[in-house]
C-alpha cells in the first residue's frame, strides 16, 4: 500500500523551505494466550461478552489476596524473545506503575521496568528495544450518559513490545505492525486481533530538520487497524510539517486517532515517568530465568516453530515466485491450504506445488474476498479442504481438467464441498485424451469457420485462437487447449501440403 496520504506529503514537502526528517517508534501490546489470567485462576477469554463473570478477589483487588506469577505467560515472552533474537534476562522482577482511573482496581499496574524479561533483539531489521511481561487493564465503557466497567479484562497477561526510534516512514512501520502479528500468530502467543483490541499499537512520532537530531515526539493512540497505523503516521507527519512551517512548535502530548474524521486530535500531555512511582512488586518473587529448566535458551529454541522469515525462505527454495509468497503468509486460511500440498507433495514436484501457489492466489484469494470464510465455504476445517484441493491441483497437473474448468471447480469445491473428480465428471469438466474424437471435432470446426481458416492461412494469428476456443466449444470443454492447438495446426498443414 504504497499511501496515498505520503504521496500527498512528498508534494507538499517539495513546496516546503526546508527537508524534515521523520522518526517513528512504535509501542505494541498483545494479550498472550493463555488459560488463565496473569496473577491468578480467573479464566483468559477474550471472547467472553457477558460482563464481570471471569473475576476473583485477586484480580479485583481485595485486601489481603496475593497475586502468584503465570507461567505460561512468562514463557509466552521468552518464546518471543528468542524468536526476536533478543536478550533473555538472567534476573527479572515486576514493578508497580501507580496511577489512579477506574479501569485499575488496584490503583497499579503490575509491569516490568527495569528489568524486563527481554532486551534488544530485531524484527524486518528494526531494532526492539524489549519486551516485556504486564496486565491488561479492565474496559470501560461510556454510554448512555454512563460509564460501565467490565473486569473481565483487568489482569490479562499483555506483553508490551517497543522498538527504537528507528523507523523512518509510515508504511515500513506498517509493515513491521504486520510481521509482528505474524511473529505472534506463528508462536500461538495471541491471537494478535486489532479489531478485537488482542493488538494495540502506539506510534510516537517526530520530525527534525537535522538528521543527527531528534525533534520532540507525539505519541499516537487508539489506532485499530494496519491501514490506520500507516494514515496516522503520515498525518502526523504531515501535521508537524505545517506546525513547524508556520513557526509554531511541536509539544509532548498524547493524540488519539479519529478513524471518521482521518486526523490526530489531542488527548492529554505526557506524564512524565516518574509520576508512576514505579518499584519492584514487593508481593512476587524475583525471577532467576536460568534456575527454570524449561527456559533455558537451548529449551526455548527447541519449542520454537517454523518462523515466518524462515518460512518465506522455504517458500522461495520451492520455487515460488516472490509475489506470491507474501499472498501465502498473510491469512491463515491461504496458509493451510498452501501447507497442504507443500508439505504432501515431494519436494522436488515443483509444479504441483507452483499450481498450488497460483490457485490459491488467484482463485481462493479472490472467494474469500467475495465474503467472510466462515459464511461461504463449505469446509469448516481446513484439513477437509486441504485433501480435495489437494486432489484437484493433481488433476490440474495431469490435464484431466483445463484451466478453466479448474476454476469452475475449485468455486463449486469451496461454496458447496464434494469431490473434485466427480463434479468434473458432471458437469463435463474432464478433458478427453480420446485424440479421435478431438481430431473429429477439430475437423468439423475446420468444415464450419472456413473465413477464420482463410484468414489464419492469410498470417492472421488471432484467428487460430478463435478456432482453438471454437473447438473447445464443440468438445463441450472436454479438449485441451493445447492439443487442440496442435491438431488445428497439424490439420491445416496436411490440408495445405
Ligand atoms: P517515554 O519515556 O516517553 O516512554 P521512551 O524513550 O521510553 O519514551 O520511548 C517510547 C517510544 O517512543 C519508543 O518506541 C521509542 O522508540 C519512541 N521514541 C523515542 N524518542 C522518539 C522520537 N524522538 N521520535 C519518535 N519516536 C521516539
Ligand atoms: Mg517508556
Amino acid at each position: 500500500m504504497a499511501g496515498f496520504s505520503s504521496r500527498i506529503i512528498c508534494y507538499k514537502l517539495q513546496l516546503q523551505t526546508m527537508t524534515y526528517y521523520p522518526t517513528i517508534g512504535l509501542e505494541i501490546h498483545a494479550e498472550l494466550k493463555t488459560r488463565t489470567k496473569m496473577f491468578c485462576n480467573s479464566k483468559n477469554d477474550s471472547d467472553e461478552t457477558e460482563p464481570n463473570v471471569n473475576v476473583c478477589p485477586i484480580c479485583m483487588a481485595h485486601p489481603g489476596t496475593l497475586p502468584v506469577i503465570n507461567k505460561e505467560a512468562v514463557r509466552h515472552i521468552l518464546r518471543i524473545g528468542t524468536a526476536i533474537k533478543g536478550t533473555i534476562a538472567d534476573f527479572s522482577e515486576f514493578d508497580r506503575k501507580s496511577y489512579f482511573y477506574p479501569d485499575i482496581p488496584k490503583g497499579y499496574q503490575i509491569s516490568q521496568y527495569e528489568h524486563p524479561l527481554v532486551t534488544n533483539g530485531e524484527l524486518l531489521g528494526v531494532a526492539i528495544t524489549r519486551v516485556h511481561l504486564e496486565e491488561d487493564t479492565a474496559r470501560s465503557i461510556h454510554a448512555h450518559g454512563k460509564s460501565l466497567v467490565d473486569f473481565n479484562r483487568a489482569g490479562i497477561p499483555l506483553m508490551e513490545l517497543v522498538t527504537e526510534p528507528v523507523l523512518k516512514d509510515a508504511e515500513t512501520a506498517g509493515r513491521f505492525a504486520r510481521e509482528l502479528q505474524l511473529l505472534l500468530r506463528t508462536l500461538s502467543a495471541s491471537g494478535a486481533n486489532l479489531e478485537k483490541g488482542e493488538m494495540r499499537i502506539e506510534a510516537n512520532v517526530s520530525i527534525s530538520s537535522s538528521k543527527d537530531a531528534f525533534g520532540t515526539k507525539v505519541e499516537v493512540k487508539n489506532i485499530n487497524s494496519f491501514r490506520s497505523v500507516e494514515r496516522a503516521i503520515a498525518y502526523e507527519i504531515q501535521r508537524q510539517t505545517a506546525l513547524i512551517e508556520s513557526g509554531g512548535k511541536v509539544s509532548q502530548e498524547t493524540r488519539g486517532w479519529d478513524e471518521a474524521k482521518q486526523v490526530t486530535f489531542h488527548q492529554r500531555f505526557k506524564e512524565g515517568s516518574a509520576d508512576y512511582r514505579y518499584f519492584p512488586e514487593p508481593d512476587l518473587p524475583k525471577l532467576i530465568i536460568s534456575e527454570i529448566p524449561e527456559f533455558t535458551s537451548a529449551a526455548l529454541k527447541a519449542s520454537l516453530p517454523e518462523l515466518p522469515w524462515e518460512r518465506r525462505a522455504r517458500y522461495e527454495s520451492l520455487g515460488i515466485r516472490k509475489e506470491y509468497i507474501e499472498a501465502l503468509m498473510q491469512d491463515e486460511f491461504i496458509n493451510a491450504m498452501f501447507e497442504g500440498v507443500a508439505q504432501h507433495a515431494s519436494k522436488k514436484d515443483t509444479t504441483l506445488i507452483g499450481l498450488a501457489a497460483n490457485y490459491i492466489v488467484s482463485d481462493i484469494v479472490g472467494l474469500m474476498q467475495d465474503q467472510k470464510v466462515e459464511e461461504t465455504c463449505a469446509y469448516k476445517n481446513p484439513k477437509e479442504f486441504q485433501k480435495v484441493f489437494y486432489k484437484l491441483v493433481e488433476m490440474i497437473k495431469e490435464n484431466k481438467v483445463s484451466s478453466r474448468g479448474a476454476k469452475d471447480i475449485l468455486a463449486l469445491l469451496y461454496r458447496s464441498g464434494g469431490d473434485p473428480e466427480v463434479i468434473a465428471q458432471e458437469r463435463g469438466l474432464l478433458q478427453s485424451h480420446d485424440v479421435d474424437f478431438l481430431r473429429m471435432s477439430v475437423l468439423h470446426v475446420l468444415q464450419e469457420q472456413t473465413k477464420a481458416v482463410e484468414e489464419y492461412q492469410a498470417g492472421k494469428e488471432a484467428s487460430l485462437q478463435y478456432l482453438i476456443g471454437m473447438s473447445m466449444k464443440k468438445t463441450k470443454g472436454a479438449g485441451n487447449p493445447a492439443k487442440l492447438k496442435e491438431l488445428i495446426v497439424e490439420e491445416l498443414k496436411s490440408k495445405l501440403g
